[in-house]
């Protein structure tokens, strides 16, 4: 039988995670929410999806706007086995609770604090610590982008320290409303939080971050160091990678030269609304010195951590044990 899953906000990570669990064969999406009649409760409707709102209220303005609605957000409670809340910050703590009276599991995302569910999630590396959870967090797309390069290095050679600069975009591309559109801002306050949401995963790592915002939409990129424990050549270090799930080696000499190339690599491999699910390592960017490893990585921030929404739900709804197995399955059915 499938998992019955509900999508509590339909934006950015809602309609991406409702595309990528239509696409599994053991899942499948009983309804989303929207809080506003805006253009996405269309493309519900014309998607299929039943859409579910707040109240009352909501219900007749929906109407009004010629959307067609199933019910209230607490009706859909009643139809699934798991929520997917991908509501934006804030609204979190009052609807995990709202879940928990009902009885149903959730997966936050990761605007979200650790302590809002005190298991976070990567399937990589800790798969296990959310297997019949009631709540998890899948972390933020920057936390999956460096566990996903970090956790190999660390199994295979150990890691004494990490430094990471992550340059963030500045707001998604369907988003008009944030900047900076011409200016380079930086996070003042240091470390930032990137480094201790690793280690709500990898809680023995030494880790410190920091981060500027620049005018791009399309993707973040991270400049790392990482003090190995054991020796590695580079060579080792991009072989590594190459066997690594959800890690995607590209080469600046084959013209991939930026966020840009990648993006557009993305929209020619044929994935759904043109996403790079995969973390993308510059193979000719790697280096080895010494004991250090330096390397750049693109993050595609609406998408990375979808793939993991999927294994989660899977551990939580205890339907695959095998994080491996999980991963094989989801990445298949998306393309990856
Ligand atoms: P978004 O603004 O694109 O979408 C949020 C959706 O929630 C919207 O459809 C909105 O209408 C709906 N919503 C607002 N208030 C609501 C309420 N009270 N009840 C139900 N629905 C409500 O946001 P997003 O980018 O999809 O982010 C969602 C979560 O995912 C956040 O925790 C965010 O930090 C995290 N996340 C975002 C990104 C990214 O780059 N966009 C990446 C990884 C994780």
């Amino acid at each position: 039988m499938k998992v019955k899953v509900g999508i509590n906000g339909f934006g950015t990570i809602g309609k991406r995670a409702a595309t990528a669990i239509e696409q599994q064969d053991d899942m499948m999406v009983v309804g989303v929410t929207k809080t506003r009649p805006t253009f996405e409760a269309y493309t519900a409707n014309d998607l299929g999806y039943p859409l579910y709102v707040p109240d009352e209220e909501a219900k007749a303005e929906f109407k009004k706007a010629g959307i067609k609605v199933a019910g209230l957000i607490r009706d859909m409670y009643k139809k699934v086995d798991i929520i997917v809340d991908c509501t934006p910050g804030d609204v979190a703590e009052g609807y995990k609770k709202e879940y928990a009276d009902a009885g149903v599991k959730g997966i936050f995302q990761g605007g979200e604090d650790h302590s809002l569910t005190g298991i976070s999630f990567n399937a990589s590396a800790n798969y296990k610590e959310s297997w019949g959870a009631q709540f998890s967090r899948v972390v933020s797309c920057n936390t999956t982008g460096l566990i996903r390069t970090l956790y190999p290095l660390d199994k295979r050679y150990g890691i004494q320290n990490v430094f990471a600069t992550l340059i963030r975009r500045s707001a998604d591309p369907g988003n008009s409303k944030s900047g900076p559109i011409n200016a380079i801002e930086p996070s003042l306050k240091i470390p930032t939080h990137h480094g201790p949401d690793v280690q709500s995963i990898m809680p023995w790592l030494n880790i410190q971050t920091m981060a500027v915002k620049v005018p791009t939409t399309i993707m973040h990129l991270h400049t790392i160091m990482v003090k190995l424990n054991a020796e590695a050549s580079t060579e080792d270090v991009i072989a590594l990678w190459r066997d690594t799930k959800r890690v995607k080696l590209v080469k600046g000499k084959s013209g991939i030269k930026s966020s840009a190339q990648i993006m557009e690599l993305a929209r020619d491999l044929g994935r759904s609304r043109g996403d790079m699910f995969e973390i993308v390592v510059w193979e000719d960017g790697v280096k080895v010195v010494g004991d250090t490893l330096y390397y750049y990585q693109a993050v595609h921030q609406e998408s990375d951590v979808i793939p993991e929404i999927i294994d989660c739900i899977r551990s939580m709804c205890k339907t695959e044990e095998n994080a491996s197995a999980s991963m094989s399955r989801t990445d298949k059915a998306m393309g990856i």
